[in-house]
This record gives structure tokens, sequence and C-alpha cells, in this order.
């Protein structure tokens, strides 16, 4: 049922979408005394990608990646986790074995986050789909890349702008005991020991013909006005492939840091599977997002070594995504010019990636909180990670506005003595002067926490 008008009394938050950046917001809120109503299509309307019923499911891969602050996604984690992130306690409470990245048993991530949130005296959760924007005088959307069509076009209407749109890709996966043993070898980069992922080797020649193999392949057709808009950042494995045969093996088929224990050497070329699930019935085929038609997939992929008898439990496919230009349309507070006291969280307010999203879920989160108290909002500190995301949404160039990771390209650059400086040394000094404004930060940040 779409609802009319989803006015609410005053005092009360109205959240849209119980995806990653819905849920952290809705939590960011009550935890702050605000009773909150969080609004889920699901399962009355289902997004082409969402597949349960849970609250923030995880639509692709179960990897919220890197761990450490060589990759400035560890940093934002750390950084969450400290600003008492509900996404990231649930990653932390069911995470598997990946190697230096974070990643979840998706259906135990997304139950606990359900639980978190149905549970939650201050949080009404309604299982109804919103096909207009609120009108209460606090409210957040966070319908993510794949916002209904009711809801886009309420808000096309409401900014007077054509939204953008890219296309991304999804990788497949596979069951884990249909993967030859004896072409797989488990390890993790740059590690010792058995590590957490499948490898199956390739050798030159087999490199070769799978490239080959899938730049000849059948895709799905897309528009002319389409192709151009691929994320670079996710290209589909096919498209990578076309673009010279050596862009894969520098890609995600690298074979660097890894030794088959078979022949003692580096292959030619590795294709990595990670585990999808605590138990490891499932994994995913990394990096291998592709619009290559289902049959074509399993042609392609199944003549990979390894792989010849492989059951995919999912295959790749390809998906629309939802984002205003931000830098045109939102105030540093995640507020919509145009209509104060609305709100945009998550993918749509363009940051890309599960971890992003949820941050900035946690920031509208606390902005509503203290807009409905009467106060100011509390920006993050520039040099912090969260600062960064929203210097990218604030003070990107509009004509050009694309989402973004979270990279340490992002962050206001180190004072310096004029020396050139090392990449780990500068990511290191990045992530101590994150770490140390975020701490300078955090009590007004804790202030309503109850
Ligand atoms: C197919 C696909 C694969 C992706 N793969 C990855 C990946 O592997 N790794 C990664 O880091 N990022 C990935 N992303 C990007 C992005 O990080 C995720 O989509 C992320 O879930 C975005 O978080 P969100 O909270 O903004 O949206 P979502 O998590 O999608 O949550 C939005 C919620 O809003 C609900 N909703 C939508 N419209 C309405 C409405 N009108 N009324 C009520 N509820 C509504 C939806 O059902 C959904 O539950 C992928 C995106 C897509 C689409």
């Amino acid at each position: 049922m779409a609802i009319a008008g989803l006015g609410a009394c005053d005092d009360r938050l109205v959240v849209v979408g119980g995806g990653l950046a819905g849920c952290e917001a809705a939590w960011q809120a009550a935890r702050r005394g605000v009773d909150v109503t969080l609004y889920e299509m699901r399962p009355e309307r289902r997004s082409p990608a969402h597949t349960g019923d849970a609250l923030a499911e995880l639509v692709c891969s179960n990897s919220l990646r890197a761990d450490r602050f060589a990759n400035a996604v560890g940093l934002l984690k750390e950084e969450m986790r400290r600003l008492g992130s509900l996404i990231l306690e649930a990653a932390d409470v069911t995470r598997v074995p990946a190697g230096r990245a974070l990643a979840v048993d998706r259906r135990a991530f997304s139950a606990e986050i359900t639980e978190r949130i149905e549970t939650h005296p201050r949080i009404e959760l309604r299982r109804e789909p919103v096909d207009e924007i609120p009108s209460a005088p606090q409210a957040i959307l966070a319908t993510g890349p794949l916002t209904s069509a009711e809801l886009t076009r309420a808000l096309q209407k409401l900014l007077g702008d054509e939204h953008l749109y890219f296309y991304d890709a999804i990788a497949p996966t596979v069951y884990g005991d249909s993967i030859d043993p004896t072409v797989a070898f488990s390890a993790s980069r740059w590690e010792d020991g058995p590590g957490d992922y499948l490898n199956l080797p390739l050798s030159e020649e087999e490199y070769r013909a799978f490239v080959a193999a899938l730049s000849a392949a059948d895709t799905v057709p897309l528009h002319a006005f389409e192709a151009a808009l691929y994320f670079e950042g996710c290209l589909p494995v096919e498209e990578m492939a076309r673009r010279g045969l050596d862009t894969l093996a520098y890609g995600p088929l690298k074979p660097v840091g890894l030794v088959d224990p078979r022949s003692g050497r580096r292959p030619h070329a590795v294709v990595q599977l990670r585990r999808e699930d605590r138990e490891g019935v499932l994994y995913n085929l990394v990096g291998f997002q592709t619009k290559l038609r289902v049959g074509e997939q399993r042609r392609v992929f199944g003549a990979l070594p390894g792989l010849s008898k492989a059951v995919f439990a999912r295959f790749g496919s390809v998906h629309r995504n939802t984002y205003v230009n931000a830098p045109r349309r939102l105030t540093p507070s995640l507020e919509v010019a145009c209509r104060p006291g609305l709100r945009l969280a998550g993918q749509m307010a363009g940051v890309e990636g599960y971890v992003e999203s949820a941050a900035l879920g946690l920031l509208a989160g606390v902005h509503a909180a203290r807009a409905l108290r009467g106060r100011p909002p509390l920006l993050p500190d520039p040099q912090t990670a969260h600062g960064a995301l929203m210097r990218h949404l604030t003070a990107g160039d509009p004509a050009h506005f694309q989402p973004s990771n979270i990279t340490y390209g992002l962050f206001p650059p180190l004072e310096g003595d004029g020396r050139r400086i090392r990449k780990r040394e500068k990511q290191e000094r990045l992530a101590v002067r994150a770490l140390d404004a975020l701490e300078a930060w955090r009590p007004a940040w804790d202030e309503d926490v109850a």
C-alpha cells in the first residue's frame, strides 16, 4: 500500500528504506531518544536485487572490504565503530574469515540488524512502500540505488532535475563443493598458511583463452546512452577483457602475493573465490561482476580451470543505480536544499559501497535527531573519513559529479614540510590525523546518547 502524505507528529522522525543507511539512521536517532518510524517496502515490493525480507540485505558481495588503514575504508569502519554504528556492530559479530577484509555471514548479519531494529522500543517498523516525499518535519530518504520507480518520480519532481544513473554489475556465486579441489588452492594474498580464499591458477595459455572467450561472449544489451555510464570502479569483467589482453592480469586476476603450492611458483593469473558464509557453502568469484547472459556465464566461467562442474547459486547481473547530484542539491548536513527537514542518506546521496552508505545513514540520523531538538547540525571534522566523504558530496564539481567509494584521495592534503613522503607513510599519517580529529569531535557526538 502506498502511503499519502506521511506526515508524522512533529517530534517523530520518518526514515524511508530499511537498508544499510536507513537502519543506521533510525538506530542513531533512536539511541538519542528520538521516536522513529522506519518504512521498508519489502515484502510487498522488492527491487530486482533484493531476494529476502530481512533489513540491511547485502545484495551482492558479503564483504565490507579492507579492514586495515592501508585502505581508507578500513579507517572509515574504525571511525564508525567508535561512533557506535549498528552496522559495524552487526558486522563484527557475524564476520567470517576473509584475510584482510571484513566479510560477514550475510544471513546472520541481516538477521542481527533486523532483530535489533524490531526490538528497539523507540523504533516502529512499518513494512509498506512509500511513494511520495514524506511531509513530516524531519524525514530521511534512504531507499538506495534501486529506489522504487514511484518514489524516484516523486524525487525527480521535487528536485526539478534529471536524476543521474550509471550501471553496476554483480558477480556470480558458486557452491563451494562444486569447485574442483584438485585445481583450487587456498591462500590469502601475501600471507603464509592455508588462507581464506580459494584460488584457481591459470597458465598463460589458459588465461589467453579465457580473455578471448570473455571478450567474444554475448552480453545483455544496453541502450547507447547507458553504455558510457559505467562506473569505472566496478567495470564488468568482460568490459575489462575488451580493454586489452593484460587488463585482467593486472586487475582482478592478478597473481601477485600468491604461490601455487603444487608448483611452488606464482601462476600467470589467478581467479580468486571468496567465502560467502561461515560454513563455506557459497563462493563469490571476486571481481567477476558481469552483464553476460546467463547461458554465457555458465559456458565462459565454467570453462575456467576448476569450475567445469561448478554449480551457480547466483548469476551476475546488471542493475540501475539512482543517485542525486549531491553538490548541487544537498547541504553539508545532507538536507535537500530546496526542502529543509528532508535528508538523503546512503547510496542515493552520492556515495558508493555498503560501508559508505551506512556512514551517511549514521550522519543523517544524528543530524535529524539534533534538528528535532532545535540544535544546529554537528558536522564531522573535515579531516575524518566521514568528513572526507561529505567533502566529496558538497565540494565536488556538480558538472562531473559521480558517486565515490571512500579513498585517501578525498581527504584534505597533509600539511607538509615540503619533503616527498611515501604512499604508505602518507596513509598512516592521514589515518592518525583522522582518528585524533574524531576523538576531539566525539564528546559532542555522544552528548545525546541515552
Ligand atoms: C545489485 C547491486 C550490487 C551491489 N554490490 C555491492 C557490493 O558488492 N559491495 C558494495 O560495497 N556495494 C555494493 N552495491 C552498492 C551499495 O553499496 C549497496 O546497494 C548498498 O546496499 C546501498 O545502501 P543503501 O542503504 O543506500 O540502500 P539499500 O541497502 O539498497 O537499502 C534501500 C532499502 O530501501 C527499500 N526501498 C526502496 N524503495 C522504497 C520505497 N519506495 N519505500 C520503502 N522502502 C523502499 C529497499 O527495499 C531497501 O531495503 C551494490 C548495489 C547494487 C544495486
